[in-house]
């Protein structure tokens, strides 16, 4: 009883309205409503219906506001706070990073080599490039590759970022092939669009004294320029006549794509060795 009370109940002698204040909430009192389970997608109550909470924030403890209402538990009935709860950043945050998570996951299973390579950090990003460049430069100056995982060492001992995967011989040799597949395959695609083409070949030796046939396709882009690609080598084993080199030329464009080389085909340049051009048995009038 308030001072207030005490002091109006000893005026008009009566006794203060205790008993009536107590009814009067109680009569407010409200309890759980079932159709809050329908309005608020995230609620959950116990079966007793004496404590409600929200689902999505207690099955995920480690994001949620523990200290929450909504996460403890709530039983406050007569004035529930479900917008309060659903705007606060504690439950977006929960919501978001479960959208997230979903998002990722459906992406990881429809593409997931980019996303492997999206989720690759900057420095990863860099070795990966670094060790691209060391097993590049081993193909294009036509370095054995058993030097490869030396020069990795090497690399590593200097400082240079090169990660901690591909470092063997055989793991340059896996990048070497990568990097060969995606040069052959533009190269396809621009001798595949040109409109014709010309052959340029001649003999070589490689540093093993190996004899091989080193061989160019020159052609013409739509804007007039022209380009020489290597395309391949043709190693010269004992059969050294017209018909084996000439079946090996052919094998070589069917590999490159170029398999409607027999309409592209407009010239052929090379030294004049009777192999070459010899006007009966020549590769040239064998590919004619
Ligand atoms: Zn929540």
């Amino acid at each position: 009883m308030s001072k207030k009370q005490q002091t109006l109940s000893s005026f008009f002698g009566v006794s203060p309205p205790t008993k009536k204040r107590q009814l009067e909430p109680e009569s407010e009192k409200r309890f759980f409503l079932e159709k809050w389970l329908k309005d608020v997608p995230w609620l959950e109550a116990n079966d007793e219906r004496t404590e409600m909470w929200c689902k999505i924030c207690r099955s995920n403890p480690h994001l949620a506001d523990k200290t929450g209402a909504f996460y403890k538990g709530s039983k406050n009935f007569n004035h529930p706070l479900f917008d309060k709860h659903e705007k606060s950043k504690e439950h977006t945050n929960v919501v978001q990073a479960i959208a997230n998570k979903h998002a990722s996951q459906e992406e990881m299973s429809s593409r997931p080599l980019a996303r492997w390579r999206d989720k690759l950090n900057e420095e990863q990003r860099q070795a990966l490039f670094n060790i691209f460049l060391l097993a590049f430069h081993k193909a294009k100056h036509a370095r054995p590759m058993s030097s490869y995982s030396e020069d990795i060492q090497l690399l590593k001992r200097l400082g240079v970022n090169v990660g901690g995967a591909y470092h063997s011989r055989e793991g340059g040799t896996r990048i070497m092939q990568s990097i060969a597949h995606a040069i052959s395959g533009d190269l396809r695609a621009k001798l595949q669009s040109a409109e014709f083409w010309g052959l340029l070949f001649d003999g070589s030796e490689d540093i093993t004294k190996t004899e091989q046939e080193i061989v160019y396709i020159v052609s013409v882009s739509s804007n007039g320029e022209f380009t020489s690609d290597f395309i391949g080598l043709i190693e010269l084993g004992a059969d050294r006549t017209t018909q084996a080199i000439t079946d090996r030329l052919v094998r070589l464009f069917q590999d490159t794509g170029l398999d409607d080389w027999t309409t592209k085909l407009v010239a052929v340049c090379t030294d004049g060795a009777a192999v070459n051009v010899g006007m009966y048995n020549g590769i040239v009038p064998k590919l004619r």
